[in-house]
């Protein structure tokens, strides 16, 4: 890319793009963030934890001062184990709102936990709907918790938390949400969507590198967890009261990850806060997508369910197209794209988040095209029965 500055220079020189939910682009002081060493237990540290603690918080929005931010070491998954594990009594029952593999992953979580559960198995396309989720919480009062993922990262779909939490209160149960890729993008306030808690982690919309995960959650579910979790690592209660107590982490910290990820903040909060960081991923997404639909390109969801976290794209029905070698030409082109997680059709997916704008959106709808001719695939069309079976479907 030689052409105007832009706020969202290339990666360093030989780095691609990463077009991929997390890890993902991040900005050079990021990563500049990360070149010194700090004892975890000096208070310099410790000013640090409470920094990235309360600014964590403060991103809720109205409604925040009843939450508190309790960090977690490793990817977002030990987070979700975490909070899973952590709220959900070992006499509890939680029903999990699927609709790809981060909703499986937390039944499969479940399962390892020993907690009982069910599964609302909306498959690929579809989201789990308020009037559903009712009925099924009226038919089974033994259920005490409901767990949804906020944009289904698998397909991109977002999912309608504000009608599920509706349904998971209005027959008196509780609500914990994944927001592992939708959490400092797409605004949850907790009061205008009530939820117990939430996860996601440093790698994902506050653009930090990996290395943990945090989690939100209403201070009295945080007091209700002693004693309920079946990990020592992953006690989301002991974390919070050590914290509270000590400032420390209870184990060693990721703790350039942790100054890296304070850098994010800052420059998230420089960029506008939540609604600005999601402005900017929605001007990504319409300028991937529009450019992708000129090549013939189609989206797995319509769009009324696309998120500007990352798209879903079908493959094109020409025999002549081949996902590895679009993979390789891509890269070839200094762009990162990612492969499809549906179950049925071939697919694959382009992150829109990272540090990146829609500048760089063009320039892979530009590398795309050049690969499809690289390839000599003559359409970027599905095949038929893909779009029959969305048709059919009513994604
Ligand atoms: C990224 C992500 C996770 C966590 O995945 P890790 O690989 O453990 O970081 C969980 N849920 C969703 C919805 C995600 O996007």
């Amino acid at each position: 890319m030689t052409s105007a500055p832009t706020p969202f220079p290339p990666p360093a020189q030989g780095e691609p793009w990463l077009l991929t939910p997390g890890p993902l682009t991040t900005a050079a002081s990021v990563k500049q963030a990360m070149l010194r060493d700090w004892g975890s237990w000096d208070e310099d540290f410790r000013a640090m934890t409470r920094d990235l603690r309360a600014r964590l918080l403060a991103l809720l929005g109205e409604g925040a001062e009843d939450f508190d931010c309790v960090p977690i070491q490793g990817s977002g998954t030990f987070a979700v184990e975490a909070m899973l594990g952590s709220f959900v009594p070992r006499d509890g029952k939680v029903l999990v709102l699927a609709n790809g593999a981060y909703g499986q992953r937390a039944a499969e979580t479940l399962r390892y936990l020993g907690r009982a559960h069910v599964l609302l198995d909306k498959g690929d396309y579809l989201p789990p709907r308020g009037a559903e989720v009712a009925r099924i919480l009226a038919e089974d009062p033994a259920i005490t918790h409901v767990i949804a993922i906020h944009c289904e990262t698998s397909s991109g779909i977002l999912n309608p938390v504000a009608e599920i939490a509706e349904a998971t209160y209005g027959t008196g149960r509780k609500l914990l949400i994944d927001s592992m890729s939708a959490f400092g993008a797409i605004p949850l306030e907790p009061a205008a969507i009530r939820f117990e808690a939430l996860v996601s982690s440093a790698n994902k919309c506050i653009e930090g590198v990996p290395g943990f995960g945090f989690v939100l959650a209403r201070k009295s579910e945080l007091e209700a967890a002693k004693g309920n979790s079946h990990s020592l690592s992953l006690d989301v209660h002991a974390q919070w009261a050590a914290m509270n107590r000590t400032g420390q982490w209870r184990f060693t910290p990721p703790t350039h990850v942790v100054a890296a990820f304070l850098e994010a903040l800052r420059l998230h909060a420089a960029e506008g806060g939540v609604a600005a960081r999601g402005a900017r991923y929605g001007a990504n997404r319409d300028a991937l997508v529009a450019g992708m639909r000129r090549l013939g390109f189609q989206t797995l969801l319509e769009a009324a369910w696309l998120s500007p976290i990352i798209v879903t794209f079908f493959c094109p029905a020409d025999p002549k197209f081949v996902f590895d070698r679009f993979y390789a030409l891509m890269k070839a082109r200094g762009f990162i794209i990612y492969p499809g997680k549906l179950t049925a059709v071939d697919s694959f997916r382009i992150g829109c988040i990272g540090h990146l704008d829609a500048a760089v959106m063009r320039a892979v709808v530009e590398a795309a095209g050049a690969a499809l001719a690289e390839m000599g695939v003559a359409s970027a069309a599905p095949p038929a029965a893909a779009l029959e079976e969305r048709a059919r479907l009513g994604a």
